[in-house]
């Protein structure tokens, strides 16, 4: 198969010149994840071998599209062999095999980002510090942002700097928890997402004669959205490319969008100092989306100061403009879009999986779920509280883990009494304590029972504790001779967990119920698909692939025809051909503390954030947002997003759904009445009040809004700064009214001005088009 040919001029080079180190830096959809699936593809054709590429992707499911497209080129028993895959789970990987270089045991645990949290919630508590003070949330991104920046517990506790920062947040202990933390993790042989990153560089540091291994082994490296590499990342790389030096890194500085977690910008500028005799490649082409998608993009990220100048045209259709939905409410935000995307399937006959609507955070998407649900239109969520997170998933998943590793404190405290076994907290809490004075995890504790007895617990406790102890014993026995399928199974059973959750009759119990069965059938799945590829099958095999999912990775039904809803964050490198991207509004998206103006670097973040948002859709998108909505259970009015201002407004539509009333209702109607949706702002039919619609607050249309400050659209209004306070004023729409009260700052100047037809109403200056009387 010529693969060459699927490749244009720039992206043919930047994949045939394999030697030495290559930077491609290039604007979204210009087929950087293309060009390098096809360089691991193109190596391959010329002999490489496969074990001798390293290749590092974002998310597991980038790395399984990959392998899957290489293995179409080069066959599927060459592909295999690829080292391929997040920089957790390959890291993960050559750690397993070094265990022993770095004492802990070969099957130690992953700690998710709850278990971390809990353990952190323990230390604070042990400490006697106040948590509300010592948040643990905070307390554990210090310690996660510490690892990112190869700081070890003891060099944090030497660095001035990093203490001085904590002492001004008031957390002067921050060094000590840190320190007990990492001890902790250790006891229990276990390490949580950082220490992946942490303890391969620590391992490349300390044993030389490992790290020559390694760098031998790969010939080729290759990274794919580096600009979202951090330190620790960015070193281990360099570390492994000093012998052969055929290091290709894929990115655009667009598109950073990780600060938060400690990724550095500067590893694309490092890059070039690091290589000076590196080949830079430039791909300008976008074949992922329409022109107006891709001017309106660069419309947007060309207000970003620090940037690499850089080139994205399109050669695709011209395509329809932007649509803009204003709503009134968070709710009605929910009921658009979900009616715009019914709209759109019957009359352009797209598929569930065409569509995606992208948040800012991820507590918004219930108001979309919501609205889908009413529609009955299939959808999937990824992120947020994923299925793996759920309490009773976590329990049977604690019980596995702890039957993988006894040392694994976090899982034995979840289940110890759990299906109710009679051990209370009290005694948790001695054995706790005991295992902690002694330097050992709680299982070493439970391990030396009845003979070793240093927290004094009475006969009948110690015979349910070493009840328990063989309970897991005898699974442990079971793990090894049996596949995962039939050990989770097992456990299930002999747990009494899903005859205790099929008893309790509550919708709550049987979803529950329902939610353990589907983890068996992924598991059996799991079971099936490794025996046949010749994959180990053992429940410790299934508990690696969980413990390594990210945000992209959760969908459990991928190939399902459902809608699909996510952050923008998690959104990064997919596309699809309908794209809303909602919540826009100041506060959200531009997130409060970016909007605030506190740092300019926070915000040109978030507007990186937003053109991955825009440049995700390959036909059609959509930009929402609500002037009121609801925040932590109080109704808060916003403004529209400073990126709709910003963005050039010779790209976007006004929303024309539900203008009129009747034919939005019914979508066999809107079906019948094609040209309904292209009424513009003139034509538009005049809305009966009380309907559900978002007329009567801020701006129907900011298209419309944004004309009326322009001169010629029929009414000439006055210029927003001079309207003051008790002005009787003139709106186009709702008549003569007096001005109450004016807040804020231009551009988002309000006014509460009261209308004698329309009542009391709150406008944005900029859009309201007030005449004075
Ligand atoms: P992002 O910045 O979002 O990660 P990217 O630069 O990695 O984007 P790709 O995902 O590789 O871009 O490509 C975008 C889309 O364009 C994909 O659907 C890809 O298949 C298609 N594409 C890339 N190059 C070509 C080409 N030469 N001919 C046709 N289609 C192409
Ligand atoms: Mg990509």
């Amino acid at each position: 198969m010529d693969y060459l040919k699927e490749l244009n001029k720039s992206q043919h080079e930047a994949v045939v010149e394999t030697n030495g180190p290559a930077l491609i830096i290039a604007g979204a959809g210009s087929g950087k994840t293309r060009v390098l699936t096809y360089r691991i593809a193109h190596l391959l054709n010329q002999g490489a071998r496969p074990s001798a590429i390293l290749a590092l992707t974002f998310t597991n499911k980038a790395a399984r599209e990959m392998k899957e497209r290489i293995s179409e080129i080069v066959g599927e028993n060459t592909a295999r062999y690829l080292w391929m895959g997040t920089f957790h789970s390959i890291f993960l990987r050559m750690l397993r095999a070094e265990h022993e270089v770095i004492g802990y045991p070969s099957n130690f645990t992953i700690y998710d980002a709850s278990d971390s949290r809990s353990l952190i919630k323990t230390i604070i508590k042990g400490f006697q510090l106040d948590d509300k003070t010592y948040k643990p949330g905070v307390v554990s991104s210090r310690i996660s942002m510490a690892k990112n920046n190869l700081i070890t517990p003891q060099a944090y506790a030497q660095n001035s700097e990093v203490r001085l920062a904590d002492k001004s947040m008031r957390m002067p202990a921050i060094a000590e928890i840190y320190k007990e933390y990492a001890k902790r993790c250790f006891l229990s042989g276990a390490m949580d997402f950082d220490d992946l990153l942490l303890k391969t560089n620590l391992l490349f540091r300390d044993r030389p004669e490992i790290l020559e291994k390694y760098q031998q082994r790969f010939t080729h490296i290759l990274v794919d959205e580096y600009q979202d590499t951090n330190y620790a990342q960015y070193l281990i790389i360099k570390k492994l490319a000093v012998h052969h030096k055929n290091i290709c890194v894929v990115g655009d500085d667009a598109q950073s969008i990780y600060s938060f977690r400690g990724a550095r910008i500067e590893n694309i500028l490092n890059f070039q100092k690091d290589y000076p005799s590196h080949k830079i490649f430039k791909l300008e082409q976008n074949y992922r989306s329409t022109q107006t998608i891709v001017n309106a993009a660069n419309s947007i990220i060309a207000k970003n100061k620090r940037q690499i100048p850089k080139t994205v045209f399109s050669e695709k259709d011209r395509g329809n403009n932007i649509k803009v939905i204003s709503a009134l409410t968070d709710n009605e935000e929910g009921f658009l879009v979900a009616q715009e995307i019914a709209q759109t399937q019957l009359r352009d006959h797209y598929r569930n999986l065409d569509y995606a609507i992208l948040y800012r955070t991820n507590a918004q998407s219930r108001i979309f779920e919501e609205a889908l649900r009413k529609r009955n239109i299939p959808y999937k969520i990824y992120g947020g509280l994923s299925f793996y997170q759920r309490k009773e998933i976590k329990d049977l998943l604690a019980y596995f883990r702890l039957i993988i590793n006894p040392w694994d404190n976090e899982a034995l405290k979840r289940i110890i009494n759990y299906p109710a076994r009679g051990i209370g907290q009290t005694t948790l809490a001695k054995l706790e304590t005991a295992a902690v004075n002694a330097e050992v995890s709680i299982w070493k504790m439970i391990s030396g029972m009845p003979e070793n007895n240093p927290m004094n617990l009475n006969k009948g406790i110690i015979a349910k504790v070493l009840k328990f102890r063989g309970l897991i014993q005898g699974f442990a026995k079971i793990a090894i001779e049996n596949d995962a399928f039939d050990t989770a199974k097992t456990i299930a059973e002999e747990t009494g967990i899903l005859k205790e959750l099929y008893s309790d009759k509550s919708t709550e119990g049987l979803s529950r119920h329902d939610n353990i069965q589907e983890l068996l059938n992924g598991i059996q799945e799991f079971t099936l698909n490794a025996k046949e590829e010749g994959r180990p099958d053992k429940l410790e095999n299934f508990l690696e692939d969980v413990a390594l999912l990210t945000d992209q990775d959760t969908d459990k039904d991928e190939d399902k025809d459902k809608v699909t809803l996510m952050t923008v964050h998690s959104a990064k490198g997919l596309e699809f051909k309908n794209v809303f991207v909602v919540g826009l509004e100041d506060n959200l998206f531009p997130s409060a503390q970016a909007s605030e103006k506190k740092s300019a670097e926070a915000l040109e973040e978030e507007r990186r954030l937003f053109y991955v948002a825009l440049t995700r859709a390959r036909e059609n998108a959509w930009l929402s947002y609500a002037s009121q909505r609801y925040k932590w259970g109080k109704l808060d009015f916003g403004s529209p997003s400073r990126f709709l201002i910003e963005m050039d407004e010779q790209y976007l539509d006004g929303d024309e759904i539900g203008g009129s009333t009747s034919a939005s209702q019914n979508p066999f109607q809107q079906q019948q009445v094609p040209g309904n949706r292209q009424i513009t702002g003139s034509k538009r039919q005049p809305v009966t009040p009380g309907i559900r619609r978002s007329t009567d607050f801020v701006s129907r249309k900011l298209i419309e809004a944004r004309k009326a400050n322009q001169p010629g659209t029929g009414f000439e209004s006055d210029d927003p700064n001079k309207i003051m306070q008790g002005m009787t004023v003139e709106h186009q729409r709702f008549g003569e009214g007096k001005v109450l009260k004016i807040e804020g700052v231009p551009p988002n100047k309000k006014a509460t001005v009261f209308f004698k037809n329309a009542g009391q109403k709150q406008l944005l200056l900029k859009f309201a088009k007030l005449k004075i009387k």
